[in-house]
């Protein structure tokens, strides 16, 4: 079979590229590593208990929000039900000693009175906040949708503009609202003073405008992506790892290698793997020194323990994040300090367990994940000894579980850890280069690769390229698409949806 695109990768960003590019009639094979697609958003399910692992919640789901249109635009709404997080507290930031406690209700308009409520000072400064906000994701690649015929402009510029520090020096937020303005950078991984406030803008508008999940969790999202990769006639090849991407002596895309001995022949690629990764799969020469050594340097986000526990109680808390902060004046992504005083997440993913998904198990019982941020895995280097690994994991395990046992009593004796994750995991499964959450990181003054390369028939999309999370993963496909196909078009698609 000869193909026009090969998509390498099968996570949110390869589907929804191999999807768009179906659309616009091109013939793709999706080539994935692992045994099954999707494998970072996929849960997985334990002594009769749901978790999910890479996706939890997500933001812009309500009716004609950005995501909840990006998935009709990939044929996918009609196969999810969504399923509201908490209405008057899906995130709620605890940080002890300094006796902060606030929940996020659902809604911008919820959001806005209870801040103004808590905060009176600020009134006039939350207002500016909220609509420096909605400015900046106007100017965002694809994100707002614009009806057919209307011009579009996408602000690039503004993605290295100001950091989301800088946008709350100005506006003299500081105190308790600076630190719960900032606590969702733990949804992109980068700090506030790291951030371009445009995409720190770009993640929070959605989750501010609702906080949803999916019945089923993750896994009816892997599940819904993969049936509409049939619909559409993508192929799909799991446990195919490339292993190179031949090129011709005249610099152009001939074929793809996998380590499974297959070889695919191709005039055009779209990589969706780490930046650092697909270095390894191209002949050095492809790419000028410059942009080697750019791409080789890209800074990455926290590496994560993941400490996925059970207890009876655990429905108590379903459809909540908890946020426990560490001591006021240290950082959220301080992997140095000790577990007990690290920045600790909390999900109880029970909303997207309920409902089993594909009608095998109805009524899974709540589960808890727990997110830490930690080292990176950098494989060779002694950040996680293989020697002591299962003994380590077992220790950061009971850690977490007594943390949390004394953070919320509720949750009772029987809180038990079923397993845990390392960046060593991560690395496994995403194939990051150092067992990262996200990936490379998103920074004012760093470039990250656009979808477009150098060599003929390339092109990128991932993570790395707009945004991480699910909104992320999809805005990239779309602007890789865009790059192949002409985003006058990708935009008319859009508009279509409207
Ligand atoms: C712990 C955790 C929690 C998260 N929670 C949320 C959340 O609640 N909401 C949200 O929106 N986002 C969340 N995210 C982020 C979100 O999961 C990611 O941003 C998104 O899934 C990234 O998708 P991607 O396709 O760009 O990358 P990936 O999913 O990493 O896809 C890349 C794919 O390429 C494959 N691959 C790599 N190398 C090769 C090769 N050589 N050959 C073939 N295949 C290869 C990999 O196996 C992988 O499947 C979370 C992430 C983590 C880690």
């Amino acid at each position: 079979m000869k193909y026009d695109y090969l998509v390498i990768g099968a996570g949110i960003s390869g589907i929804s590229s191999a999807l768009l590019l179906a659309r616009f009639g091109f013939k793709v094979a999706l080539l994935e590593q692992a045994p099954r697609p999707a494998p970072l958003i996929e849960g997985f399910v334990r002594n009769n208990v749901y978790f999910d692992a890479g996706f939890h919640y997500a933001g812009g789901l309500e009716e004609g929000g950005v995501l909840d249109l990006n998935l009709r635009l990939l044929g996918v709404a009609d196969d999810l039900e969504k399923v509201p997080f908490d209405a008057l507290a899906y995130d709620t930031i605890v940080q002890s000693q300094s006796g902060l406690s606030f929940s996020f209700p659902q809604g911008y308009e919820a959001l806005g009175n209870t801040l103004r409520g808590r905060f009176p000072s600020h009134r006039q400064a939350l207002s500016e906040y909220f609509e420096r906000l909605k400015l900046v994701t106007q100017g965002l690649p694809y994100y707002n949708y614009h009806p057919p015929g209307e011009s579009v402009s996408m602000g690039l510029a503004s993605l290295h503009g100001q950091s989301l520090s800088e946008v709350l020096d100005e506006l003299a937020i500081s105190g308790e609202l600076r630190t719960l303005l900032q606590v969702h950078c733990l949804l992109h991984g980068s700090l506030p003073s790291e951030i371009p406030f445009a995409i720190h803008a770009g993640v929070v508008d959605g989750y501010y405008g609702s906080a949803q999940t999916f019945k089923g969790g993750g896994r009816a999202l892997a599940a819904a992506l993969v049936t509409a990769l049939k619909r559409c006639g993508v192929d799909l090849f799991c446990r195919h790892r490339v292993e190179e991407i031949e090129v011709t002596a005249a610099g152009a895309i001939a074929a793809i290698r996998c380590t499974n001995g297959i070889r695919m022949q191709a005039s055009a690629c779209l990589a969706t793997l780490h930046p650092q990764a697909l270095l390894k799969l191209l002949p050095a020469s492809v790419f000028r020194p410059v942009y080697r050594r750019r791409l080789a340097a890209l800074a990455e986000s926290p590496g994560a323990e993941m400490v996925f526990l059970s207890s009876p109680q655990a429905r108590k808390f379903l459809g909540r994040n908890f946020f426990f902060l560490p001591e006021k004046g240290k950082s959220s992504f301080d992997f140095e300090l000790p577990l007990s005083e690290r920045l600790l997440y909390l999900n109880f993913s029970g909303l997207g367990g309920l409902g089993g998904s594909g009608g095998s198990a109805s009524d899974w019982d709540c589960g808890v994940t727990a997110i830490l941020p930690a080292p990176y895995y950098e494989s060779g280097k002694t950040v996680v000894s293989s020697a002591n690994y299962a003994d380590e994991k077992r220790r950061t395990g009971e850690l977490v579980r007594e943390r949390i046992a004394l953070l919320l009593p509720e949750l009772g004796p029987g809180l038990e850890v079923e397993r845990v994750a390392t960046s060593k995991t991560l690395e496994r499964i995403n194939a990051s280069a150092r067992g990262s959450l996200y990936g490379v990181k998103h920074m004012v003054g760093q470039f990250n690769p656009s979808a477009k390369t150098r060599l003929a028939g390339l092109y990128l999309a991932g993570q790395a390229t707009a945004a991480p999370g699910l909104l992320g993963a999809i805005t990239s496909a779309l602007m890789a698409v865009g790059a192949i196909v002409g985003h006058d078009r990708v935009e008319a698609l859009r508009g279509d949806m409207l």
